[in-house]
């Protein structure tokens, strides 16, 4: 096969991944992306203030040392190892994560219902899990699971837990022992629990600076949003007028937006593609100068009335990311298209989001902002019911026609940096073996 005959749609870390594992067998592929930069959603945007903000909080807590190395070497070994520290907000309370095993502080009348439940949770026979409200209540017990992780899911996943499956779950949500609960209740300090307690993160440049290794691998692109894919002449279009040949497709792009591409697609799979729901979210980046906001790298909030789901404050991650003495916060909104769509603009959630920004007290009333921007940028494949037998269609038609799909908007998972990178990479495997 010919170089510059494999071509990747999406310049995102799966992108990248198939790029090098190309790269590696000698075969050099063009790659095209629709920003107007590298790096998809691992982009960093360096304002001329002196903040660097990525496309949403990204670090990297791979134990996958392969990867690690990788990108190590990206960065010429300059990065930081950081000891995570992670809390959470809750009605004016700030508690530890994972908040079930730190419910210390919190009212009283609440910490006996937790523990109690915790105890009828462990006693009772193991109830049938039908969807992730189920697992909740039947892990925690009803107090915890919807005071907590059920109103966070309707935040950051947009809809109720019961129209969400399990399958997603993995280290994600802990669950203590009775022993932890209670010395998490009753005690301040306690071990940390959290499945990230570590991280690494370039020391200059953002997360994106991590993507460096795998530039010089393949011809790229940037701009260049395909509107067309014809399977039968081999043949791409794209939104600034520009027409390529290729002999084989990789393709990272997320599937409800690659399906309705594909000349000659069946009606009936670009509607099961559509209906595979994501969310959206909408990034609002806060500077101010001091550097004292926050302890935590993030957090998370339960509350309906506060209108993000977590902050993180990159500033925390690198020093570098931030102008000296200043701290960086980066707010999370979700929306999605099929559950809460986002009415107006991403701007439109600026001062919402400082508003509560000061009301749980990170910042002062009236203090001078110094940076403030926002854009929306793609979130999480949402679990629903709808997913599965939708989804095996999508693939298994993709697969019929050659269209090598990778990523977590791609295959369509709960993915990390490393598991995208990896999935690009077999992409490229699969069109190494013919
Ligand atoms: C808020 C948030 C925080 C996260 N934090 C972390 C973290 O801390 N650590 C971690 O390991 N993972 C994190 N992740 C996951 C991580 O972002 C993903 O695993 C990874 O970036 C996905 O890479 P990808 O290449 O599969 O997709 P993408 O990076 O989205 O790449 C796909 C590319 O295709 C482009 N594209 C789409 N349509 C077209 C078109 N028609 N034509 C051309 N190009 C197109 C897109 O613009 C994009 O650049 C986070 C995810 C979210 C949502």
């Amino acid at each position: 096969m010919s170089g510059n005959g494999v071509v990747i749609l999406g310049g995102g870390m799966a992108g990248f991944g198939a790029a090098h594992a190309l790269h590696s067998s000698g075969v050099r592929a063009r790659l095209y992306d629709d920003r107007k930069q590298r790096g998809g959603h691992t982009s960093s945007y360096a304002f001329d203030d002196g903040f660097i903000f990525d496309d949403g909080p990204h670090i990297s807590f791979t134990e996958n040392k392969r990867f690690q190395e990788l990108l190590a070497e990206s960065v010429g070994g300059e990065f930081e190892r950081i000891r995570a520290y992670v809390n959470n907000y809750w009605q004016g309370h700030w508690i530890k994560h994972p908040a079930h095993a730190n419910l210390y502080g919190l009212p009283s009348d609440l910490i006996i219902k937790c523990v109690k439940e915790l105890v009828e949770t462990t006693q009772a026979p193991a109830p049938k899990i039908e969807n992730y409200q189920d697992w909740l209540v039947a892990a925690y017990g009803p107090t915890f699971a919807n005071t907590f992780p059920g109103e966070y899911t309707k935040k950051y996943h947009t809809t109720e837990a019961k129209n969400l499956t399990t399958d997603w779950l993995g280290p994600r949500l802990y669950r203590g022992d009775l022993e932890q609960v209670l010395r998490g209740a009753l005690e301040p300090e306690t071990p940390e629990l959290h499945y990230i307690d570590k991280f690494r993160y370039p020391t200059h440049g953002g997360f994106v600076s991590y993507l460096d290794k795998f530039l010089p691998m393949a011809d790229q692109f940037y701009e260049h949003r395909v509107t067309g894919i014809d399977m039968t002449s081999k043949t791409l279009t794209f939104a600034n007028g520009a027409v390529t040949q290729f002999e084989k497709l990789i393709s990272s792009i997320p599937l409800p937006a690659l399906l309705p591409l594909i000349k000659g697609a069946p009606a009936d799979i670009v509607e099961k593609a559509k209906k595979l729901a994501v969310t959206r979210t909408v990034i609002v980046n806060v500077g101010v100068r001091r550097e004292d906001v926050s302890r935590a790298h993030w957090t998370y909030f339960y509350d309906a009335d506060i209108c993000f789901s977590r902050l993180s404050f990159p500033h925390l991650f690198s020093t570098n990311v931030a102008p000296a003495g200043c701290s960086a916060i980066q707010a999370e909104v979700y929306f999605s298209d099929k559950y809460r769509p986002l009415e107006g603009s991403h701007a439109d959630w600026i001062e919402p989001v400082i508003r509560d920004l000061t009301r749980c007290g990170l910042l002062r009333e009236g203090e001078e902002i110094i940076h403030k921007s926002s854009w929306a940028t793609s979130g999480n494949v949402i679990f629903d019911h709808d997913r599965p037998a939708g989804l095996s269609d999508v693939h298994g038609y993709l697969n019929d026609i050659g269209v090598h799909y990778c990523g977590r908007y791609g295959d369509w998972g709960y993915m990390w940096t490393d598991e995208s990178f990896e999935s690009g990479e077999r992409a490229a495997q699969r069109v190494l073996a013919g």
